[in-house]
């Protein structure tokens, strides 16, 4: 049975299915899942990622946080947890950097990485063989709270599944995946009274869709407690913007959007993340202003790697090199549309490259 004809039959049997259920089975169905039954990134995949275009990514978000932990005093256990690692390219490229300039930083590291997807987990497992004795593994983020922790989520939140409102007056109806002739297709529920936390009532009208993701809140809030008490810092970049307001579901199949109810399992389901809903979420800690990935990676000294890297490159690869520095920092590429916020104990500095 494909996870089409799985979804139809629960909606069949069960009633319109809420969009964060719809997204959850999509993306990690145990035996159908997006995340679960293929390796997504690269030219070869639906979408390619920061830490995939180039090696330069992994390693300033590396020597950020070695520093913000040099900064901090060096404690001498911590933990490097990363969200959603993907291929696990980031890591490795963050762990080679920091270990050739603070190797004092890897070594106190106890690496956790957080993948819902056996898939992903067993790729990561390959791509950081080398650091095979510091590293552990689950699938939902729960950080030790006796240890400093620094994080890295790179295009993790934007994966977290999200309900949807629309409003009509007065009242909110949620978005729905029904069958409607034996096809998957949009529809709303019941009038109903907001469910979040948000003031949304004065800055809508009438037909607007709102977006809320309700795994965002509880993961943040495990970072910001344990960060205020015990130090380190979160690096989390994502396309979104500090507001989000409007359906920004979107899906990617083979580098093009398709409809996100076409094929179930089969595209990458994502939605903007709404980094006023993160701010929300803090609560202990300070949280750094939200700023654009080119503006955050220029400051943290991308050029100056590039053109390091760039001697002693062929004709292809440095043209291949200049596009890779170019896509991930100009403002028409990803400079602008992604964003990093960080957060990091109310005493100390922020990471470098951010501002309070
Ligand atoms: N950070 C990587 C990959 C981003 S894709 C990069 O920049 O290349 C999202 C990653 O998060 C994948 O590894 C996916 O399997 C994982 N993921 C998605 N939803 C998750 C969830 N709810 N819990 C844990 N991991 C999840």
């Amino acid at each position: 049975m494909s996870l089409r004809d799985h979804i139809a039959d629960l909606i069949a049997r069960e009633g319109p299915m809420r969009l964060d259920a719809y997204m959850a089975l999509c993306l990690m169905h145990p035996t159908m899942g997006y995340y679960t039954t293929r390796d997504p990134f690269g030219a070869e995949g639906d979408f390619t990622t920061a830490p995939e275009i180039s090696q330069m990514f992994g390693e300033l978000l590396g020597l950020c946080l070695a520093q913000t932990w040099q900064a901090q005093g060096a404690p001498e256990r911590f933990t490097l947890a990363e969200l959603g690692p993907g291929r696990g390219t980031l890591m490795a490229d963050a762990l080679r950097a920091a270990g050739a300039a603070l190797p004092a930083f890897v070594e106190a590291a106890e690496v956790l990485l957080i993948e819902a997807s056996p898939a992903m987990q067993a790729r990561q497992k390959e791509t950081l063989a080398a650091h095979e004795t510091r590293l552990r593994w689950s699938a939902t983020f729960e950080p030790p709270a006796d240890l400093p922790l620094f994080v890295i989520a790179n295009e993790f939140f934007d994966a977290l599944p999200i309900r949807q409102f629309v409003r009509q007056g007065a009242h909110w109806r949620e978005r729905q995946v029904g069958l409607k002739e034996g096809r998957l297709s949009f529809g709303l529920g019941p009038a109903a009274p907001q469910p979040a936390l948000r003031q949304w009532e004065a800055e809508t009208s009438d037909g607007d869709v709102v977006e809320y993701a309700p795994a965002l809140a509880p993961i943040v809030a495990k970072m910001d407690s344990v960060i205020a008490a015990q130090g380190g810092a979160s690096l989390i970049i994502d396309y979104g913007d500090w507001h989000s307001l409007g359906d920004t579901l979107q899906a990617l199949q083979d580098h093009a959007h398709v409809d996100p109810l076409d094929a179930p399992g089969a595209a990458d389901l994502t939605a903007h993340v709404d980094f006023e809903a993160l701010a929300q979420a803090v609560e202990h800690s300070a949280l750094t202003r939200v700023t654009p990935q080119g503006v955050f990676l220029e400051r943290l000294g991308i050029t100056a790697r590039a053109e390091r890297l760039a001697a002693g490159m062929d004709a292809a690869s440095l043209s291949a090199h200049v596009a890779a520095h170019r896509r991930l920092t100009h403002p028409e590429e990803m400079g602008n549309l992604f964003k990093i916020a960080g957060l990091y104990p109310k005493a100390a500095a922020p990471p470098p490259g951010l501002e309070p």
